[in-house]
């Protein structure tokens, strides 16, 4: 069996049966392989993307299973637009049991190189657009007594890359804040975890594979610098994001959840 058909399978025992769940830039990657996991233990997953096309992709991957979803063109960047649909999955399904807030935004270079626009995009992607996700679900969690809020850090949350300022700094950043909001939700059963993934092949590397000097030199770094010599698949970080939602974590808040084969030893 491949890493890719190893693990979030539908099982006997659905891990999120009942739950609601919404996730942010789910269009690709991470947050795509999280959302189909999700759906296929049970959850009634709100798919959404900046590009809409994409999350409907998504959908139609779901229903070729025989799984139901929803899925919805999203910018996390447009706040009305974030609670709207939030509101909207309380009034169409009545509850929401877990946010993975995922969408986020990279830019290479050091103090001197990374434009002063491309730093304000990192806090509105990285930092600003969880907080406004998080404050728009929390009402609705209290009402229901509890549900799990996953933001997408990075293992460049919890250590330090090169020439990477504005994305290390915002990735710290939003551990913190989700810290923070795990300490003032905690009693009423509101979780808050940070999701820390390594280097996950994804479309997401495209300028680290620049700044790198193209794919041949990426893929020698990768092999040399990752412990464990490889890169990390989709569904590997797709069962942390089940671990996270599930029941399986109810006493976990608070948690930076670092899958990086072993980059930050
Ligand atoms: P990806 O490029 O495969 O997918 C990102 C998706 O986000 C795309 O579909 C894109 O359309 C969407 N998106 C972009 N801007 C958006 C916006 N304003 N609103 C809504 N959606 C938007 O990337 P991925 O690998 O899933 O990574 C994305 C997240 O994971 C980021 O927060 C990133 O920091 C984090 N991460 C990725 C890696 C990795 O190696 N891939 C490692 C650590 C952390």
């Amino acid at each position: 069996m491949s890493l890719a058909q190893a693990t979030n399978a539908p099982t006997a025992f659905p891990l999120l049966e009942g739950k609601v769940a919404l996730v942010t830039g789910a269009g690709s990657g991470i947050g795509r392989a999280g959302a189909m996991a999700m759906a296929r233990h049970g959850a009634r997953v709100v798919v959404t993307d900046l590009d809409g096309g994409k999350a409907a992709q998504v959908f139609d991957a779901l229903q070729a299973e025989g799984i139901d979803a929803v899925a919805a063109g999203l910018d996390v960047t447009d706040d009305a637009a974030v609670a709207d649909q939030i509101d909207q999955i309380v009034q169409d399904f009545g509850r929401i049991d877990v946010l993975h807030s995922h969408a986020g935004y990279q830019i290479e270079g050091n103090l001197e190189q990374v434009p002063i626009e491309g730093m304000d995009r990192s806090w509105q992607l990285n930092v600003r657009s969880h907080f406004i996700a998080a404050r728009a679900t929390i009402g609705h969690m209290r009402a229901q007594r509890g549900g799990s809020i996953i933001i997408t850090s990075s293992n460049s949350g919890v250590q330090y890359d090169r020439e990477m300022i504005a994305y290390a700094t915002t990735k710290h950043a939003v551990v913190a804040m989700t810290r923070q909001m795990a300490a003032d939700y905690a009693k009423e059963n509101i979780r808050f975890n940070a999701l820390c993934p390594g280097f996950i092949d994804t479309p997401f590397n495209a300028g680290f594979e620049t700044q790198m000097g193209g794919r041949e030199k990426l893929e020698d770094y990768v092999s040399r610098t990752i412990p464990m010599g490889r890169w990390g698949t989709t569904s590997e970080i797709a069962d942390s994001i089940l671990f996270l939602a599930s029941d399986m974590s109810t006493f976990m808040t608070g948690h930076a959840l670092v899958i990086d084969g072993g980059e930050c030893i």
